[in-house]
């Protein structure tokens, strides 16, 4: 690995969470030299973050962890959601829900500990070792490099970075050093959680919801057999928290929200605390960013603060990669992207889950009718069943405002490149490099193809005339040459490959670049 003696390593990942293990092994792969510190003696085995979504699944199969995620995990089948007290009761069918072109469609429950591990694994299979009882003590950025001192049991460590992402969960000291604010809003909420075996006969692949009188009830099954996690609000840690959340508090606190005769036992692993959300005033410092909890804090209802930030993380790494080709301009409209597109992202993740949870747990009559009348009405809708599996999969996350309106073109700058399924077997993405910047081709085809023709800048093309794809993709019928992102999201779509080369970092054309919310459809790079 060749690199400037301005620095001794190009990445320094500080902290060994989900978010750093994919930052560290995603830069790896990408050809980085890379150092991973965490601040712990080892790996935690708890369970927390339980729910990986399809969007996250997609991106570990491009990271080649797929298979060995899905193997430790289950998939739930139904979420069933009880409102008035029980008296209503509404069932979504979680598999039988418009999914679209995913190979996962589901919500994955995996223990974040499985998770942690099997991307551990990859990391070293790719050459990358975690540094065990190694904190960052202080960051400086010199414009050149960032020093970061580092503290082990070896002592005191002097480290020049070309960059420092910052991975380390919700008291991140990178983001205390890079000057970055993260003011947490507290919900006014104390939760409840446990795993833990049961004696009761639940279906074991469902999950279930209780909007109770006495307080917000969710009981999800975990992958190893009659093992559930137990998430109760509880209306202050003094006044309702069980003192010791054993096996007896459980029970009682499940029968009176649930009616359920649950029989714990095996309580494996328990947790309290008062709720908080939050998301950094930037996600980028000179050459020190944030990702993961570091960069947003979610309630744990949604099951999406493991999600962003392995997003988070696999948005930023391919960014740094290419901006070591790109031209000083184009490296710093790039890395930009990176805040902007993430912070938007998780600003209305975190934003839409506190409202959430603020209606599931609000004693305000207004919430308490809500829950009880108005919800379930709105929950048997299909459409927003619907957004049960695509919405909160994250599938239809976009960087581009103007592709997130209704009836907007699926082939849109800032979208998701769709992966329509083949009429010979499989789907798009499996005819396509897993790497870098690649073309994608729709339609019957008036783009001459030759791949060695200097027009296609020696990336991949894939050419998927309509006839081989199970439905068409797009709405125009003559064909789209589309420039896809290492991320597969949409950088430009165009007539032809050289009215999009602009889009590729190396090729920079001033003014063009970095936009989200582009003017002309053939235009619109959010490379
Ligand atoms: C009790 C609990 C339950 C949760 N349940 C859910 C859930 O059901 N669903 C969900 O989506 N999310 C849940 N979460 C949130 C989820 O666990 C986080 O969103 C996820 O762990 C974020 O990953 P991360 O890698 O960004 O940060 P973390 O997992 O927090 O990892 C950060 C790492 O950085 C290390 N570190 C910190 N400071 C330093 C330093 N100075 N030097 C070196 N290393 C350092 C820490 O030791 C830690 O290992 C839960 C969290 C908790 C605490």
């Amino acid at each position: 690995m060749t690199h400037s003696a301005n620095f001794d390593v190009d990445v320094l990942v500080v902290g060994a969470g989900p978010t750093g293990l994919t930052a560290a092994a995603e830069a790896l792969r990408r050809g980085l030299s890379v150092r991973i510190i965490e601040r712990l003696a080892t790996r935690g085995t708890f369970s927390k973050a339980l729910v990986v979504h399809a969007r996250t699944m997609e991106m570990f199969t491009l990271m080649g962890v797929d298979r060995e995620i899905l193997d430790r995990g289950v998939p739930f089948a139904a979420l069933n959601l009880h409102f008035n007290d029980r008296k209503r009761r509404v069932r979504v069918d979680l598999l039988d829900q418009p999914w679209g072109d995913t190979d996962y469609p589901y919500w994955l429950s995996v223990p974040q500990c499985d998770t942690e591990q099997v991307l551990e694994k990859h990391l070293n299979g790719l050459g990358g070792t975690v540094e065990w009882s190694t904190a960052l003590q202080t960051l400086t950025d010199h414009g050149d490099a960032v020093e970061a001192t580092l503290t082990s049991e070896a002592g005191t460590e002097v480290v020049r970075a070309r960059w420092v992402i910052g991975c380390d969960g919700g008291r991140s000291t990178v983001r205390r050093e890079a000057g970055i604010e993260l003011k947490r809003t507290g919900a006014g909420a104390t939760f409840l959680l446990a795993d833990v075996k049961t004696t009761s006969d639940l279906i074991e692949d469902e999950g279930h919801m209780f909007l109770a009188r006495e307080g917000l009830l969710i009981i999800v099954p975990m992958p190893e057999p009659r093992q559930w996690r137990v998430i109760a609000h509880v209306a202050s840690a003094a006044e309702s928290a069980p003192s010791a959340i054993d096996a007896t508090a459980l029970d009682n606190l499940i029968e009176e929200r649930a009616g359920i005769q649950f029989g714990a036992h095996d309580v494996t692993w328990t947790s309290q605390f008062d709720l908080s959300h939050g998301v950094a005033d930037h996600f980028r410092s000179g050459r020190v960013f944030v990702a993961g909890d570091a960069a947003h804090i979610h309630s744990p209802v949604g099951g999406q603060g493991l999600n962003t930030g392995v997003q988070d993380a696999y948005n930023l790494v391919w960014r740094l990669a290419e901006s070591r080709r790109a031209t000083p301009q184009r490296a710093e409209e790039l890395l930009a992207a990176y805040e902007t597109e993430r912070r938007t992202t998780a600003a209305a993740m975190v934003g839409g889950v506190a409202r959430m949870t603020s209606m599931m747990t609000s004693s305000l009559h207004v919430a308490r009718h809500i829950r009880k009348t108005i919800s379930p009405l709105i929950l048997s809708r299909s459409f927003i069943q619907a957004k049960l599996a695509r919405g909160v999969g994250m599938l239809n996350l976009s960087y581009s405002k103007r592709a997130m309106l209704r009836g907007s073109e699926v082939l849109s700058a800032g979208r998701r490149l769709p992966n329509p399924a083949l009429r010979g077997g499989g789907r798009l993405y499996d005819r396509m490099d897993d790497s870098g910047f690649s073309w994608v081709v729709f339609g019957s085809s008036s783009v001459v193809f030759d791949p060695a023709d200097p027009r296609w800048n020696g990336l991949p093309v894939v050419v998927l005339p309509d006839a081989e794809m199970a439905e068409p993709v797009g709405k125009r019928a003559n064909s789209r040459v589309v420039l896809v992102r290492p991320d597969r999201y949409i950088a430009a779509v165009g007539a032809t490959p050289e009215s999009l080369v602009s889009a590729l970092p190396w090729c920079g054309v001033a003014g063009v670049g970095a936009s989200v919310d582009g003017a002309a459809d053939n235009s619109i790079v959010v490379a």
